[in-house]
């Protein structure tokens, strides 16, 4: 605390991992010797720049730009970028430091980092977004290439934003590379990446269920958020037989007790990411409830998915959901769950499934443009829900490996020791640097 003063989402995001792996590493010396816990949570480095826009009236805007690079030991740093006014070091040192045991859990040769800016892209013309993303780069790409950095998006950071990144890197470098994911089919992105997160977050919950002998057919969902993630996890819980009553925003929540479909789901896509409107909208076209300044964890569920933002899901919230009978809990956002929610969903014996694990189809299908960018193919859709599904299945194996307690896995330890156990191995390799 003392030596990364005001960061209390980076503090916060190191004491989970650290309850779960301090005890591993008093197992193995070699861990404690070599200071590997140390080295883990210090970045390798973090840029801070400025970016200069000018706004459609003409004025000069001035925003702060991040690139935190956490560790490389096991490949380039892979993270996305976050465009939103609250951004700061802090955020993004938690995102970053929890990208790496994320990335190594999806068994890719990923390395982890995080960037953005506090700029906030809500009410900005397409012409600003585009000035600022062109700017944002021209500091950006000296950091950043396939082999060494590779960003993605994030909340406020979309396939338009990326488009308007990668076309200013392109001009800048002179070099069409894999030098950041989420990019339009058409040149050079991945099909399925769009859908990859929530997909991958409905996949984990669907493992968690059937580890128990159970499954995500016909049981109730409350999620929040109504951005990229929980769209297509509302969509993939959709298809697997499961009802899904609740989204949100950052103004409240939607309650439709009938349940979505596939086209009242195209028409919240189309709300969303070209309309640009709000989760009430959705309320006023289909008759159902909404309130206002609230979020959706009181609504009686079988299963939660927290797909907004960092600590969305409190004490309360988590008392309330065990009480109406919620059976499991998959984090489709980073950290959106405190660390006192975690204890309660525990102690009350509901199933758990941490970011880290039940959120990395993203950077999975982010690793897979990858590859594919290198090779110069491009793998079809079947062939990727194919291979995404075998990750999140065997991120799943790999929690219950290092979590299993008893009835109930603990999650939260299985993929924190999982994913710190290659880094760690990895780093150990390299001897003193
Ligand atoms: P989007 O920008 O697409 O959507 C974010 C959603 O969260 C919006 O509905 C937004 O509402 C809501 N939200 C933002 N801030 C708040 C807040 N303070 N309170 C309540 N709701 C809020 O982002 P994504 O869907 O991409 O990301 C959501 C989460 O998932 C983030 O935690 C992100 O880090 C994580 N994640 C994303 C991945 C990806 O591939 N996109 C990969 C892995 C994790 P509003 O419009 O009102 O701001």
């Amino acid at each position: 605390i003392k030596r990364n003063p005001g960061e209390p989402e980076f503090h916060q995001a190191v004491h989970e991992v650290a309850e779960s792996v301090i005890p591993f590493i008093l197992d193995n010396v070699r861990y404690r010797e070599a200071g590997i816990l140390e080295r883990m949570t210090e970045p390798d480095r973090s840029v801070i720049f400025r970016v200069v826009w000018e706004d459609d009236e003409g004025n000069i805007r001035v925003n702060r730009g991040f690139r935190v690079q956490f560790n490389n030991a096991i490949g380039p740093y892979k993270g996305g970028l976050r465009f939103h006014p609250t951004v700061n070091l802090s955020i993004l040192k938690f995102l970053g430091f929890e990208q790496t045991f994320k990335n190594s859990l999806t068994t890719l040769p990923i390395g982890s980092g995080k960037g953005g800016s506090d700029f906030n892209p809500k009410g900005k013309s397409d012409r600003e977004i585009m000035r600022f993303c062109q700017s944002f780069m021209t500091e950006l790409y000296h950091h950043i290439g396939p082999n060494t950095d590779v960003p993605a998006g994030d909340i406020g950071v979309g396939a338009r934003e990326i488009s308007y990144l990668f076309g200013q890197y392109k001009r800048l470098t002179g070099e069409f590379t894999g030098a950041l994911t989420g990019k339009g089919i058409e040149f050079g992105g991945s099909l399925i990446r769009t859908e990859a997160t929530g997909w991958g977050a409905a996949f984990f919950m669907q493992a968690m269920l059937a580890h128990r002998g159970d499954s995500v057919e016909g049981k109730t969902c409350v999620l929040s958020g109504s951005g990229n993630v929980a769209l297509y996890c509302a969509q993939k819980l959709m298809q697997l037989g499961a009802k899904v009553v609740t989204l949100s925003d950052s103004s409240g929540f939607i309650h439709d007790a009938n349940g979505l479909d596939e086209d009242k789901l195209h028409w919240l896509i189309d709300l969303k990411t070209r309309r640009r409107g709000r989760i009430r909208e959705y309320a006023e076209h289909v008759g159902c409830q909404y309130h206002e300044g609230t979020r959706p964890w009181g609504v009686p569920c079988d299963l939660a998915f927290p797909c907004a933002v960092q600590n969305e899901l409190d004490q309360q919230d988590a008392r309330t959901l065990a009480v109406n009978g919620c059976q499991a809990v998959a984090e489709g956002a980073n950290m959106p769950t405190t660390v006192e929610a975690i204890k309660v969903l525990h102690d009350a014996g509901v199933l758990f499934g941490p970011g880290k694990a039940a959120n990395a189809g993203g950077v999975a299908v982010s690793g897979m443009e990858m590859s594919q960018n290198s090779i110069r193919m491009a793998w079809g859709a079947e062939e990727l829900e194919h291979r995404l599904r075998d990750i999140m299945n065997g991120i799943h194996d790999q929690c219950v490996h290092y979590g299993e307690n008893g009835e109930l896995v603990n999650y939260v330890r299985g993929a924190n020791v999982a994913g710190f156990r290659k880094v760690a191995d990895a780093m150990l390799a390299y001897g003193a640097i």
